[in-house]
């Protein structure tokens, strides 16, 4: 049942972000680091509902590590571990931000307490601007900026962003949260020196398929039904097709996804002021007992 999936899929990845929460990455590769957390995933019964995105500091999001990435974690590195799980296509998106520099503490907690404070209020018939408010109050506050660019959404079966955002910061208009629903929340803070938005950024190694139509290239044409077969509509890394096709081959296929349309290729997001970025996110359902947050930590 839906629900019941949402539930098990919540509880499996908000056990894995602790685990990535008390971890010491300080020299681990960020290769490692995606392979190890989504062998956690699968290692509980789920499925990643999208590659473990690793963001360093200016980066926002939508940074996942390339086949043998050796982009090492530094102890002055802010990193944003990102991570889905998912059941039956039902998905649990959560966030944590881990930094071993205490002087880019306090913009961790902004983002925690942001989402707390969200949590706190969350249930049917609240607005989502109202959440946004909340969340922009709580960060300047604290002394510091949201990002206004960047917000939650709805999920849906194997739809990451199924169409309504929840935002970081108060707006006009939006919508009200629906019973029985799934919604992502996710704040994201950055410094007093920040913009308070981020800009896509030259790399892209986050994809996911676009439509099913054929491209006359039979063994494009194969990989589209791979990837349709292993991760449907949802996201999906080079390192997550290299143990079928040779890696050159594969980035040439992609490509040819990509340029043939049928393939969409998602940028990195940075900081416009290329501020460290902190992040916290969890998943939740409205009910009529008021909200289900399902990655909270048991
Ligand atoms: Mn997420
Ligand atoms: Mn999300």
């Amino acid at each position: 049942m839906q629900i019941e999936d949402y539930v098990k899929a919540g509880k499996i990845a908000a056990e894995v972000r602790e685990l990535v929460r008390v971890k010491d990455w300080i020299g681990k590769t960020v290769y490692e680091i995606c392979e190890q957390v989504e062998g956690e995933i699968k290692k509980r019964g789920a499925k990643c509902a999208f590659p473990v995105n690793t963001s360093i500091n200016e980066v926002a999001a939508h940074y996942t590590a390339e086949p043998n990435d050796q982009i090492t974690i530094k102890d002055t590195d802010l990193v944003k571990i990102d991570l889905g799980a998912q059941i039956n296509g039902y998905i649990a998106d959560t966030a944590v931000t881990v930094c071993y520099d205490a002087q880019f503490d306090g913009l961790v907690q902004a983002a925690e307490e942001a989402l707390s404070n969200a949590m706190s209020m969350v249930k049917t018939g609240v607005k989502a601007s109202d959440i946004g408010r909340t969340i922009e109050t709580t960060i300047k506050q604290m002394g510091f900026k949201p990002i206004a660019n960047l917000s939650g959404h709805s999920l849906g079966q194997y739809t990451i962003h199924a169409g309504k955002s929840i935002p970081n910061i108060w707006s006009i208009g939006g919508f009200s949260l629906s019973e029985n629903s799934a919604y992502a929340c996710e704040p994201f803070v950055t410094t007093g020196q920040g913009g308070g938005f981020v800009r896509n950024g030259q790399i892209k190694n986050i994809f996911a398929i676009n439509s099913r139509k054929k491209t006359k290239n039979a063994e494009a044409d194969k990989l589209l039904d791979f990837i349709w077969e292993n991760f449907n509509m949802l996201p999906f890394a080079l390192r997550w097709i290299t143990k079928e096709w040779e890696e050159k081959r594969a980035r040439e296929l992609l490509g040819i996804l990509i340029k043939k349309k049928a393939v969409q290729a998602y940028p990195i997001l940075i900081e416009v002021n290329e501020q460290r970025v902190a992040q916290a996110e969890h998943t939740f359902i409205p009910n009529e007992n008021g909200v289900t947050v399902t990655t909270i930590a048991q």
